[in-house]
């Protein structure tokens, strides 16, 4: 089959399993975003994503997707938006606010300081996300739920910053419904911030290709999505 083929398969069988996710939840389908996580894949397969329907794409290395995006400058226009969802280092951050449409992956507030102060001298309005780390794992970057609110607090208010919502990266399970405890936790967080007057928007990113139902059903307003699209990375 031809890549395009392939990729608009793949996507018909994700919006299916997208569209039975929200009904079992009562959600609507079109409440959810996809975002085709594109990292270690050509401009050529961001290209068929985007003629296959998809708009959002997902990298998460900068110095990998600055040049990827900078060949896919034309798509801009006609609706495509790159977002960050992998780690970043505060050295890239002048980098990131000039290629990226969206961070995902704010996981501190001196993070979205820098963001903050690169974003108003480009005379901008980032939207970002902030990463929570609901695991503890080591290896995994975000803030301890503890930390969360005093944070958001903190970057309240930043005139350059639009504080979208909250994303998570919980452990691997081979069972995908070992994850659910972690969507509910984000569920929690969020609307717990969104009480406080937090939040500016009510995104949750969670879900990946293996868990993106479970995420669904737990209230992801954004499933971050590779392996399901695109087969495995190399
Ligand atoms: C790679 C990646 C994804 C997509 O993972 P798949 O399992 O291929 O769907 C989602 N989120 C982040 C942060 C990633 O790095």
């Amino acid at each position: 089959m031809e890549a395009r083929t392939t990729i608009q398969a793949a996507l018909a069988s994700v919006r299916e399993r997208i569209a039975g996710a929200a009904h079992r939840s009562g959600r609507l389908p079109e409440d959810i975003t996809v975002v085709a996580v594109t990292k270690t894949h050509p401009e050529a397969v961001v290209r068929d994503a985007f003629a296959a329907g998809l708009r959002h794409f997902g990298e998460n290395r900068v110095q990998e997707a600055a040049p990827k995006i900078a060949t896919l400058a034309d798509l801009r226009p006609r609706g495509a938006a790159f977002h960050l969802v992998g780690h970043l280092q505060s050295n890239k951050a002048g980098k990131a606010v000039e290629v990226f449409d969206t961070v995902q992956s704010v996981d501190s507030v001196e993070l979205a300081y820098r963001l903050a102060r690169l974003a108003e001298s480009a005379g901008r309005v980032l939207p970002i996300m902030v990463e929570v780390d609901l695991a503890g794992e080591a290896t995994k970057s975000g803030l301890p739920p503890a930390d969360l609110f005093v944070a958001l607090d903190a970057i309240r208010g930043l005139g350059s910053l639009r504080v979208e919502g909250l994303m998570v990266l919980p452990p691997y399970f081979e069972d995908a419904d070992a994850a659910r405890p972690f969507f509910v936790r984000l569920r929690e967080l969020g609307d717990g911030a969104l009480a406080r007057g937090l939040l500016q928007g009510s995104a949750l990113s969670m879900g990946m290709s293996h868990d993106f139902e479970v995420a669904i059903e737990e209230g992801a307003t954004h499933v971050r999505i590779g392996t399901a699209l695109f087969g495995a990375r190399r």
